[in-house]
């Protein structure tokens, strides 16, 4: 059965819920359909790392918006359906139930899902961490304080998942060991300065961090994790293992609509992938006007932004305008809070603004080829706001430093 469904939103999360918002912010009267495979209403995914994973807070604590909220937004939203194929000629999508939803635009905005590691699926005490099923599962293990082995602890993706539930785990009380191929863990983003604190201050809450290290394979008894062996041949115990890989966008079910599907969604920088089909947040890859590269970023701000621009470019029609950002992510880790605007990742120096790293408490600002393009701060969320600016502009850094409280 083919049912009329207007501008047909998949995926119902971040992204998704803002373009609905911003469609129905902007006027559009017609009719809305919000596709999601979960069975849950749209939920945040950064406190599941965090206060969900810690115990602070229950799951309910997650959603975005009350139930009431689409029916106020007179929303269609479809819960628990999958999207399986897309059929951009006849301007249908098709559920894993043969449902077939016509749309007059389409918006994809189904994220991406946890990387695994390749015969770890389906054995008991191995985790990714993307759901809140994921988390509520890791929880229910960490409680029992196991030892953790968690793979791949850096800044992989957008993601400071696996750093975020080393923290977590030790504060429930499990021992926990750190395996990241990288030689300065946590520093292919931030830098080895600020990689190097992060990891020190894993070290002093009792993590062990191996580095330099890939996990070959993970070792069962009775079917369930015993533990891992690494690449050198060592094994690390491990009563529960959490593969923090990265994540990879949801576009398996988009093979052969013709969409260009790279690394993502590939849209313009308008995000739009053509066909009338749109794309927004993690999915989203898009050639980036400011810095003229292409980019696809998994930060939590990044997926409401582009979901409004999405809602708005779809209304504005021929006056639809390019998506332009200053990316923001953050994490909590033990008491640091640490927060970044812009793009670390490819910097080339790194000056400390305010405050110290010794202190733990200081920004910085990060530089590629003379230009500011990305502001790093730990635990001075005012004094780094004011960096903003800065980055948005991609100042240079000689005619930058003139006004910075610079601290040598
Ligand atoms: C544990 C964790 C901690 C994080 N912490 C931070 C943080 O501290 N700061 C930060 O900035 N960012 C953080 N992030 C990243 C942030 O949560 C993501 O960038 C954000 O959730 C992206 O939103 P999205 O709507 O694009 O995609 P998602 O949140 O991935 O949602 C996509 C939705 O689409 C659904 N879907 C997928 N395929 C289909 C299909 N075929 N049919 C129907 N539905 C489908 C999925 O089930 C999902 O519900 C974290 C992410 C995780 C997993």
């Amino acid at each position: 059965m083919t049912v009329s469904a207007g501008i047909v939103v998949v995926g119902a999360s971040a992204a998704g819920l803002a373009t609905v918002e911003g469609l129905r912010r902007g006027g559009y009267e017609g009719s809305l359909t919000l596709v999601g495979g979960e069975s849950h209403l749209p939920y945040d995914r950064p406190p599941l790392s965090k206060q969900l994973l810690s115990g602070a807070w229950q799951p309910e604590k997650l959603r975005l918006r009350t139930p009431e909220t689409y029916t106020e937004l007179q929303v269609d939203h479809l819960l628990g359906a999958e999207a399986v194929a897309l059929d951009t000629g006849g301007r249908s999508v098709r559920l894993a139930d043969g449902r077939q939803l016509a749309y007059t635009q389409l918006v994809v905005a189904t994220g991406a899902s946890a990387r695994t590691l390749p015969g770890t699926e389906g054995v008991a005490g191995v985790h990714t961490l993307r759901t809140v099923e994921d988390a509520l599962a890791l929880r229910a293990e960490l409680v029992a304080r196991p030892h953790l082995v968690i793979v791949g602890g850096g800044f992989v993706g957008g993601g400071f998942v696996g750093a975020e539930a080393a923290a977590v785990a030790r504060g429930l009380g499990c021992e926990v060991t750190l395996v990241t191929d990288q030689d300065a863990p946590l520093s292919d983003a931030v830098g080895v300065e600020v990689g190097g604190l992060l990891t020190a201050v894993h070290r002093e809450h009792g993590v062990r961090v191996v580095t330099g290290s890939l996990v070959r394979e993970v070792i069962t008894e009775n079917g369930r994790t015993a533990g891992v062996r690494l690449d050198d041949g060592r094994i690390l115990p491990a009563g529960a293992v959490l593969i923090g890989i990265g994540a990879r966008p949801n576009t398996g079910w988009l093979t052969g609509s013709g969409l260009s599907l790279t690394n993502g969604v590939d849209c313009n920088a308008f995000l739009h992938a053509g066909h009338g089909v749109w794309a927004a947040g993690d999915v989203a890859s898009w050639p980036d006007v400011d810095s003229g590269e292409r980019l696809r970023i998994e930060h939590r701000t990044n997926a409401s932004e582009q979901g409004l621009t999405v809602a708005r470019n779809i209304l504005a029609g021929p006056a639809a305008t390019a998506f332009r950002t200053v990316p923001y992510v953050w994490s909590d880790q033990y008491d640091l809070k640490i927060q970044i605007y812009g793009r670390t990742h490819g910097a080339d120096a790194m000056h400390v603004v305010e405050g110290s790293l010794h202190e733990r408490k200081f920004t910085a600002l990060y530089l590629s080829r003379g230009h500011v393009t990305a502001a790093l701060g730990v635990g001075m969320i005012r004094p780094l706001r004011a960096l903003r600016p800065l980055v948005a502009a991609r100042a240079p850094w000689e005619q930058a430093r003139q006004d910075l409280p610079l601290a040598g």
